[in-house]
C-alpha cells in the first residue's frame, strides 16, 4: 500500500507542475466520504484519489490532460477533477478498500 501510494503521490506531483490547480480532496475516511456522498468504492478511502480545482489560466480538460499524461485517470465532475490512479471497478482495487479503509 505504502509504494502504490507513492506511485500516486508521484504522479499528482507531475500534474500539478504541468498545471494550476488546488487539492481539495485527498485520503477521506469512510465516515468522511460518505459525508460527501463519495462512492463507496472511492479511491480516496485509500489515498489514491485526488480531486483538483482550477487556478489561475487552467480548466478543467487542462488539468485532466495533465493527468491522463502523467498516469492518471481523471473524470470530470461537476466543480472539480477527480484523479485516480487505477480505473474504477477494478475487483483487487475493491479488495484493497475493504482491507485498508480507516
Ligand atoms: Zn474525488
Amino acid at each position: 500500500m505504502y509504494q502504490l501510494e507513492a506511485i500516486f503521490q508521484t504522479r499528482l506531483d507531475r500534474t500539478l507542475q504541468r498545471v494550476s490547480a488546488r487539492v481539495t480532496s485527498r485520503r477521506r475516511t469512510r465516515a468522511q466520504n460518505a459525508a460527501v456522498g463519495g462512492a463507496a468504492y472511492s479511491q480516496h478511502l485509500i489515498a489514491l484519489a485526488a480531486d483538483l480545482v482550477p487556478v489561475a489560466g487552467s480548466s478543467y480538460a487542462t488539468i485532466a490532460a495533465a493527468a491522463r499524461s502523467a498516469g492518471l485517470v481523471p473524470v470530470i465532475e461537476s466543480d472539480h477533477v477527480h484523479v485516480q490512479l487505477f480505473p474504477a471497478g477494478l475487483p483487487f482495487v475493491a479488495r484493497l478498500i475493504d482491507l485498508l479503509a480507516a
